[in-house]
């Protein structure tokens, strides 16, 4: 991408992951209730959350909850009060080396308030040991694992299972601890890798906060296909609900002035006019601008050509300036990001409107402020996470943590 002034784009993305990020979070397992499919009557199912580390597979001193002589798929689960936000458990197996031994397999499952459901991550089985499984967040009142029996029946001598501390808040820089180094790392990555990164005065940050709090997008039509105007306005929500996900990681951290920064869509650039199915004049229209071969929205409106911050060729006067570009271009494959905005393809823009986490403009985004490329390195002990591609789907505590961390570096020339 010509326009890319810093940043690096992206490849395809191809494969998505479960997230492994292990995190030393709050073992809150001792304030559940236990309870099992089947429990032989000589054991206990309140073993699984005493709180007490077995000494081995075969513990003789510490109560265990085993199933012999029922075999097949038996369960036990964790019950709380109230919703807790899981992330990552471990579980120590019981094997007497007889009548109970290892699984073949076993899972985790979360109650949704309506049902279980499984939850993806890999699952190692292994005896004398805790068997650690991490996985993407979710929040219930009910953990169970289930375990489908091998050589003979099957037990659990210790379950733990882990919620995310509490989300940052206040002044100040605090991060996991098991985040410390990886995040050093990053931050002495990136100052190696881009001389100017002090100099540059146009990341998404430098655009909020020109702004008092709100970014402007323009959108480059780049594709033959003809828009409705419920179609813009999906198209602009959509946009909206990506911005925000970044945007609410800083809702009261570290001195960030904003609670809401709000996301307004003031124009699109468009080949034909006769694409745009809308007579109404709730965004500016630019048509025939071609550049890079693709419509483009008037230059004295946008941000990217004027970075002093004025705009006074601007035909709408500076509230219809523009600060970063939608560039949807049909039959384009993975994204580019960077300080001028996000370009994606416009058939998986359009196909995506409805979901949860458009995964390559949120990794677009990221770019857009700030945030690297991780092709041919991994920060050390973190798993999967938005900024490397293809290893997550959705913005991960740390992607959360790198994003927080330029704010820190850059928040002093704000007077922050
Ligand atoms: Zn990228």
């Amino acid at each position: 991408m010509k326009r890319l002034a810093l940043l690096p784009i992206l490849l395809v993305v191809t494969f998505l992951w479960p997230l492994q990020s292990a995190l030393a979070d709050t073992n809150v397992a001792g304030s559940a209730t236990a309870s099992a499919s089947y429990t032989s009557s000589w054991e206990s199912v309140a073993a699984i959350n005493d709180g007490i580390d077995p000494p081995s597979s075969n513990d003789t001193v510490n109560r265990r909850w085993g199933t012999w002589p029922n075999t097949g798929s038996q369960w036990a689960e964790l019950t709380w009060t109230s919703a807790q936000g899981l992330r990552s458990a471990d579980v120590y197996f019981f094997d007497d080396g007889g009548g109970v031994r290892v699984p073949s397999s076993w899972k985790l499952q979360y109650w949704t308030g309506s049902a279980y459901a499984d939850i993806s991550a890999s699952y190692p089985v292994a005896a004398n040991t805790y068997n650690k499984v991490s996985f993407t967040q979710v929040s219930t009142t009910r953990l169970r694992v289930v375990l489908q029996s091998g050589q003979g029946s099957v037990g659990l001598l210790e379950v733990r299972a882990f919620a995310a501390d509490a989300p940052p808040s206040g002044s100040g820089w605090n991060p996991p601890g098991n985040l410390v180094t990886p995040l050093n790392e990053v931050w002495q990555h990136q100052e190696s890798t881009y001389p100017n990164l002090y100099g540059f005065r146009n990341y998404g940050w430098d655009q909020v906060m020109a702004n008092g709090g709100s970014i402007n997008y323009c959108v480059r039509w780049d594709t033959g296909a003809t828009v409705t105007a419920a179609q813009r306005d999906q198209i602009h929500a959509t946009l909206a609900r990506q911005f925000k996900k970044w945007m609410d990681l800083m809702a009261g951290h570290n001195n960030w002035p904003y609670t809401n920064v709000p996301l307004k869509v003031v124009g699109w650039a468009v080949r034909d006019r006769a694409q745009l199915q809308w007579n109404d004049n709730s965004v500016d229209i630019y048509v025939g601008n071609i550049r890079e071969n693709a419509p483009q929205c008037s230059e004295p409106c946008g941000r990217f050509f004027n970075q002093n911050g004025t705009y006074p060729n601007c035909p709408g006067g500076p509230s219809h300036h523009y600060d970063m570009s939608l560039w949807l271009t049909a039959g384009f494959g993975g994204g580019a990001g960077g300080d001028w905005g996000q370009r994606i393809g416009s058939e998986y823009y359009m196909s995506n409107l409805n979901t949860d986490n458009v995964h390559i403009l949120l990794h677009e985004m990221g770019h857009s402020f700030g945030l690297d490329d991780f092709y041919d390195w991994t920060p050390t002990g973190v798993g999967g996470f938005l900024m490397k591609a293809g290893s997550a789907a959705q913005i991960t505590d740390f992607d959360a943590w790198m994003f927080r961390d330029w704010w820190r570096h850059l928040k002093s020339r704000y007077g922050r």
